[in-house]
């Protein structure tokens, strides 16, 4: 069983006035086999936890630490934390040209098992999982993301999670700017990914509609760079409801 731990987190961004405090106190716990939804209203501060914990040097963790089974995140290298068995799907995937598709993914594989996959054998795992995610055989040789859809972005970002199988992967707005099939598809990828039952997610989403997919354990509203209240799948049939407005009121009031 491995643990995911975000402790009492704070971490600044720099803007053009300086430094902005975002996250003010983050407090959250993944273990294997759960799937927490993170939700929350645009600018509460979402990415900017996916960036801190996946060391982006822009957003600046001024206090509190990330422990992966004790061991302290926010000290490993980028390359370290995916060896750790952290997955970072960001909301904005990077293109990296020149590099393609089939090439990252086998150094990404090489990296992450400490071990470069046999050839035949990591032939047909890439077919399979592309042809799973409905992703079209061509993409292998195109560079990375390289104008790519906001949707296949997204596939390729579960391709990765299906070939890596990490313990752990945060998933930075999966479901944004995806029609209803492609929806589908990528929720079924991520269910896949789960199905061992050893796994921990952290869905961050602002929208409820992918919850009809995938089915979250623990629900939790995140505003103001804090969680507000943590729940079961009921939370989220609220935010459905109601939206994030009681969330929002209540963090006011307290201010
Ligand atoms: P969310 O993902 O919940 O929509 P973000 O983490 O993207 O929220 O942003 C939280 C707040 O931090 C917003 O007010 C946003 O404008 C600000 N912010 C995030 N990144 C930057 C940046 N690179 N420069 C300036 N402000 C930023
Ligand atoms: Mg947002
Ligand atoms: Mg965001």
């Amino acid at each position: 069983m491995a643990t995911l731990e975000i402790k009492d987190l704070h971490a600044e961004v720099d803007t053009e006035e300086g430094s902005k405090e975002i996250l003010t106190g983050v407090n959250l716990t993944v273990r294997s086999g759960e799937i927490h939804a993170f939700m929350g209203p645009n600018g509460s501060g979402k990415s900017t936890l996916a960036y801190a914990v996946a060391g982006h040097p822009k957003y600046r963790v001024t206090s509190g630490s990330v422990l992966l089974d004790g061991e302290e995140v926010l000290e490993m290298s980028v390359d370290e934390r995916a060896r750790a068995g952290l997955f970072l799907a960001m909301q904005y995937p990077v293109e990296v040209p020149g590099v393609s598709m089939s090439n990252f993914l086998r150094s990404a594989a090489t990296a992450t098992r400490g071990e470069a996959p046999q050839v035949r054998h990591w032939v047909k795992e890439v077919k399979q999982a592309m042809s799973d995610l409905e992703i079209d055989e061509s993409f292998s040789e195109r560079s990375v993301n390289e104008g790519f859809s906001g949707g296949e972005k997204k596939r390729h970002e579960i391709l990765q999670l299906d070939l890596l199988k990490p313990k752990f992967a945060i998933l930075d707005e999966t479901d944004s700017g995806l029609d209803v099939d492609a929806l589908r598809v990528v929720s079924d990828g991520i269910n896949r990914y789960t199905e061992s039952g050893d796994k921990g997610v952290l869905l961050i989403t602002h929208y409820t509609r992918i919850l009809k997919h995938i089915k979250p354990d623990y629900v939790h509203v995140f505003v103001k760079g804090q969680v507000a209240e943590s729940g079961g799948p009921e939370l989220a049939d609220e935010l459905e409801e109601s939206g994030y407005v009681r969330f929002t009121e209540k963090k006011e009031a307290a201010a």
